[in-house]
C-alpha cells in the first residue's frame, strides 16, 4: 500500500515570528525554516504503519519554493522512500496547495494520504479537506489514532469534549492532531542514507494546476504589546484594584 504525506516548509516553530517593517508580510530573511510539526506527525505515522508491514511505499510531497528539497530530505531521513517537490513561488494558497496535491495523487495513485491538520504560518486548516473533496474521497481530520488495512482506516479524531471514532473506505484523506504520536528524531546515518533517495522535481504548470491566487495578503500585524504587571502588597489592595481600576469584579 501506498502512502503520500505532504510536507510543508514552515518558520520553525521555536522561532519568534516577526513581522517586516512595512507590515506586508512575516520577516523570513536569516529565520530557520523546518518541516511543518503535523506533517513531521504525518511522516512519523506513516513510517510507523511501514514497521507495522501494512504500508510499502511513503511518498513525501512539498509545493514550494527550491529550498523546499531540505523539508522532504528531512522526510527521507525519517523514513519517506522518495520525494516529490511542486516548484512554485509566491504566496500559495490552500486551493493551489490542493489542486496541486491532487496532480500527483492521479499520477501515484495513493491508498492513503496523509497531511497535518494545520500548517503553523498560515494556520489554515483547509488543505486536508479541500484535497478530498477534489479526490472525492472519504476524510478524517484532526486524528489522535490512526489503524489501516487494505479493506479501510479506522480514526479516532479529537473533537471538542472527547473522541470520535470514523471507518474510512481507501483512498481516503488524513489529517494529523498532535497526539497522534511522539516523531523520533532523524539518526545520523539516515541523514545520510536520505541523500541518496530520489527527489523528483516538477511544477505547476507540468502538472496542469493554475496556482493563480484568490486572496490578497493586505496586512500582517504582531500582537498588541502586554503591559507590564504590577506586584501588589496584599489581598486588600489585589482586591481594591480589581474592583476599582480594572473594573473586573
Ligand atoms: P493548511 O491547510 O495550510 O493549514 O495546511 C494543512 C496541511 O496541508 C499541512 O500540514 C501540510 O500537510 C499540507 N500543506 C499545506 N501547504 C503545503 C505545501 N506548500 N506543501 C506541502 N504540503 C502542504
Amino acid at each position: 500500500m501506498k502512502v503520500l504525506v505532504a510536507v510543508k516548509r514552515v518558520v520553525d516553530y521555536n522561532v519568534k515570528v516577526r513581522a517586516k517593517a512595512d507590515g506586508s508580510d512575516v520577516e523570513l530573511n536569516n529565520v530557520k525554516m523546518s518541516i511543518n510539526p503535523f506533517c513531521e506527525i504525518a511522516v512519523e505515522e506513516a513510517v510507523r504503519l511501514k514497521e507495522k508491514g501494512v504500508v510499502t511505499e511513503i511518498v513525501a510531497v512539498s509545493i514550494g519554493a527550491t529550498q523546499s528539497q531540505e523539508q522532504i530530505r528531512t522526510a527521507l531521513a525519517l523514513g519517506a522512500d522518495r520525494g516529490i517537490l511542486v516548484e512554485a513561488e509566491g504566496r500559495l494558497e490552500p486551493l493551489a496547495i490542493a489542486k496541486c496535491l491532487k496532480a500527483v495523487v492521479d499520477k501515484e495513485q495513493p491508498q492513503l494520504v496523509l497531511l497535518g491538520k494545520q500548517a503553523i504560518d498560515g494556520d489554515n486548516n483547509q488543505t486536508g479537506q479541500m484535497l478530498a473533496a477534489l479526490m472525492g474521497a472519504g476524510q478524517a481530520t484532526f486524528a489522535s489514532e490512526l489503524t489501516l488495512d487494505a479493506d479501510g482506516a479506522k480514526v479516532t479524531r479529537e473533537v471538542d469534549g472527547g473522541l470520535q471514532t470514523l471507518a474510512l473506505t481507501l483512498p481516503a484523506v488524513v489529517t494529523t492532531d498532535l497526539r497522534l504520536n511522539e516523531p523520533r528524531y532523524a539518526s545520523l546515518p539516515n541523514i545520510m542514507k536520505a541523500k541518496k533517495k530520489p527527489l523528483d522535481v516538477t511544477n505547476a504548470a507540468e502538472l496542469g494546476v493554475d496556482i493563480a491566487p484568490r486572496t490578497e495578503q493586505l496586512a500582517v500585524e504582531p500582537p498588541a504589546e502586554r503591559a507590564a504587571g504590577i506586584k501588589v502588597a496584599d489581598v486588600g489592595e489585589l482586591l481594591d484594584k480589581l474592583k476599582n481600576e480594572a473594573k473586573v469584579i
